[in-house]
């Protein structure tokens, strides 16, 4: 059965944790980065490792930034929040945080009734609608006029639409699963202030080599300040110039610049007043697309675009334009982005985690939830005390397979976009980098036969849920065109739409608006949490 959520993997991971295993013979970790990844990284093998004696240390160099964007999440950043028994009410308001229901894409698609969907996040309810969905759908690849666009069917797109958050009183046990958005920098500095609660100790020096062992793995690394720091374990969170896992062991990188075209971006932010959405939008654009992402103090904007196809100063232009800011002098900042993955996350004594390890552009913000699930899998890893080179071969498969799992999900919406009105677009249309699974996924699409199997049998499976699939597919409009559909058969046509929008009208009548929701974040609810599908 297909259900919205699933149930083979815990919200919560502390219950993964093995608290009496032995540990390998790491004794001191030292870390290169203090950016989300660093940081992340750090309480996440401090939460497993300090208390058992091992030192864990974090060199972050005086003349680098950080890269200061990625301010959206998935719903994953609850589950390390939680098992570091961090709440809400501490965290938010520090980063100037704002719930989130999902992303709506608009203007991806051109077919008639799909120029804008909304991805939401799964919520328990969504367990009472999600076959009325499907069941829909698949009619309607097969030919048969029912309503299939998939906001009318999601209470989270209800929610976002009416600017409510999705947090319900204790007395309507109905989670939802949400994320967030965020001041970068200052989620930045509260990581910081709470890793060093937490015992990890902070280096300020710039790194400018790593000396390998003979055996090729890191012995030290050497610093402009004139130090040699030696450890057991080294962990590269030095983002883009990944400097270890690079530079110094010259794991191989798979570009995915062939299916992702964009590798550039630009950002402003623009103030905010009155509602505050708890949704992303991410509206497309000439040559890629512009999200906007609501804090509690502005929104923050930015364009991601490819650079073969228009020049930094268009977009920023194009940027300028799409937010009526183009007499404004606020300044734009111009960001670089290389697309792809390590071969080897995990490479010898190295660990390479957030930019240093790989980055699919931000469409649906899954950054930060590849260095928590890249960090919280190799603390699994590491608790069995299996270093071995299997161990390794294991761990980088499961990771790789989620860079490209998740990946075929974001290139979907390029490949399934119906503009015409720029060479980037039809571009994108026309692109056949495509990876067997997404081939194969595309003509069972077609075929009318529904996703729902081939989806979790494959690597697809492992970056997004079966109703994720189903509503990019569905809220990009692939159906036969309007002229070729007939009246549902009886079978086709059971669900009645009215019915429907009263049950999702009376849910969503639990939850509060969300600006006041901000003004009033409850301590942790205590019920039991709900579990989704991972990797
Ligand atoms: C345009 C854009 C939008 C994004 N949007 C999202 C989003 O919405 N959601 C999301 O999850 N992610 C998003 N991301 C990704 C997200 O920003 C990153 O994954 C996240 O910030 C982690 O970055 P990092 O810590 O790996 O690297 P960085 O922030 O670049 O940190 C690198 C660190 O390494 C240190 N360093 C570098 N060289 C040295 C040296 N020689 N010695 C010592 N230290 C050194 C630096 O000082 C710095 O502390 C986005 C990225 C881009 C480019």
């Amino acid at each position: 059965m297909t259900t919205a959520t699933l149930f083979n993997h815990s919200y919560d991971q502390s219950t993964g944790r093995n608290p009496t295993a032995g540990l390998a013979p790491v004794r001191r970790i030292v870390i290169v980065g203090g950016g989300t990844a660093g940081w992340m990284t750090a309480l996440i093998l401090a939460r497993s490792f300090i208390e058992r004696g091992v030192e864990i240390t974090l060199l972050e160099s005086p003349a680098v930034g950080i890269i200061g964007v990625g301010e959206g999440s998935t719903p994953w950043l609850r589950g390390f929040f939680d098992s570091l028994g961090i709440e809400e009410s501490e965290w938010m308001p520090a980063c100037h945080a704002t719930y989130k229901c999902g992303i709506t894409f608009d203007g991806w698609s051109t077919r008639p009734g799909f120029e804008r969907y909304f991805h939401p996040f799964a919520s328990m309810l969504d367990n009472l609608t999600l076959k009325q969905f499907i069941h829909n759908v698949d009619a309607r690849v097969n030919g048969a006029d029912v309503h299939a666009h998939p906001d009318r069917f999601f209470i989270a797109a209800h929610l976002a639409e009416r600017c409510r958050a999705p947090k319900a009183p204790e007395s309507f046990p109905f989670d939802i699963w949400h994320g967030y958005h965020f001041d970068a920098a200052l989620l930045g500095q509260f990581l910081h202030r709470k890793a060093l609660e937490r015992g990890v100790r902070y280096h300020s020096c710039h790194v400018t080599q790593a000396n390998l062992a003979a055996d090729g793995s890191i012995a030290s690394v050497s610093t402009r300040e004139g130090e040699t720091i030696a450890a057991d374990l080294f962990v590269d969170c030095s983002g883009f110039s990944a400097l270890l896992i690079e530079k110094a062991l010259h794991t191989p990188y798979v570009s995915f610049s062939g299916n992702l075209f964009n590798d550039a971006a630009v950002a402003l932010p623009t103030p905010i007043d009155g509602a505050i959405p708890s949704e992303t939008v991410s509206t497309a654009l000439r040559h890629g697309w512009a999200w906007r992402i609501p804090l509690t103090s502005r929104y923050g904007n930015g364009y991601v675009y490819s650079s073969s196809f228009c020049t930094k100063d268009e977009a920023e232009t194009e940027l300028r334009r799409h937010l009526g800011l183009l007499e404004s002098d606020v300044e734009a900042r111009h960001l670089k982005m290389r697309i792809g993955r390590v071969t080897r996350h995990w490479n010898r004594n190295c660990l390479a985690v957030g930019l240093a390890q790989g980055f699919i552009e931000p469409l649906e913000a899954t950054a930060l939830l590849f260095i928590q699930q890249t960090a919280a899998t190799f603390v699994e890893f590491l608790e069995k005390g299996d270093l071995s080179e299997a161990a390794h071969q294991r761990f980088n498969e499961r990771v790789n397979a989620h860079f490209e799992g998740t990946r075929d999900y974001i290139v979907t919406h390029y490949k399934t976009n119906s503009r015409e009105d720029t060479e980037y677009w039809r571009a994108n249309a026309a692109n056949m980098n495509l990876s067997d699974e997404l081939k194969q996924l595309y003509a069972q699409w077609m075929s009318g036969k529904g996703i729902a199997a081939p989806v979790g049998q494959q690597l697809l499976g492992k970056g997004y849920p079966v109703f994720s699939w189903y509503a990019i597919m569905a809220g990009m409009g692939i159906f036969p065109d309007r002229g070729q559909l007939r009246r549902p058969n009886e079978r086709e046509g059971i669900y009645r739409m009215g019915e429907i929008d009263d049950l999702i009208e009376r849910s969503s009548a639990n939850y509060p608006d969300h600006r006041a929701a901000l003004g009033h974040i409850a301590p942790r609810r205590t019920g039991p949490s709900l579990q989704v599908y991972f990797f």
